[in-house]
């Protein structure tokens, strides 16, 4: 196991639910996959050099134009912006609006994420179908516990 690299100062490694090798910045909580044979660790460099932005704590003022009436006079609201979530709310989408994984790869799908949440880091096909297995998984174990209490 040669791990020395110096990304692992700052990412902790663990096994995304499917067993792939995954790593976490312990700033900000980003995620890349890093199984030694296939990935590498440059994504993880590049990320320490520049782009570990500290997203978690981001919380953004956005001008809520949504019900002020004819005047629309906006008022500002606290919203935090929270990739994780975001990320959950994709693989949801995939799912109950059975989109093909592919759907993530679409330039019209990425355009439309440019324009609604900029700051959203659409993962690669391969992440949303993991979090989409994880998904399944996560509510297939409710599901048990739920007829497990009915019985
Ligand atoms: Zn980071």
């Amino acid at each position: 196991m040669k791990s020395r690299a110096v990304c692992w100062t700052q990412f902790t490694k663990f096994n995304a639910p499917d067993g792939y090798k995954m790593s976490r910045c312990m700033k900000c909580g980003k995620e890349y996959e890093a199984d030694p044979f296939l990935n590498g660790t440059n994504e993880m460099n590049v990320h320490m050099r520049k782009g570990c932005g500290d997203e978690k704590g981001t919380t953004q003022q956005l001008l809520n134009l949504g019900k002020t009436g004819v005047q629309g006079a906006g008022t500002l609201t606290n919203w935090k912006f929270d990739q994780e979530a975001t990320r959950k709310g994709l693989a949801y989408m995939l799912i109950v609006d059975e989109k093909p994984f592919k759907f993530v790869d679409g330039m019209g799908f990425k355009y439309f994420m440019s324009l609604c949440c900029p700051m959203f880091n659409i993962a690669s096909r391969r992440t949303i179908t993991r979090d989409c297995f994880a998904f399944y998984s996560e509510m297939k174990d409710k599901l048990k516990r739920f007829f497990q209490i009915c019985e």
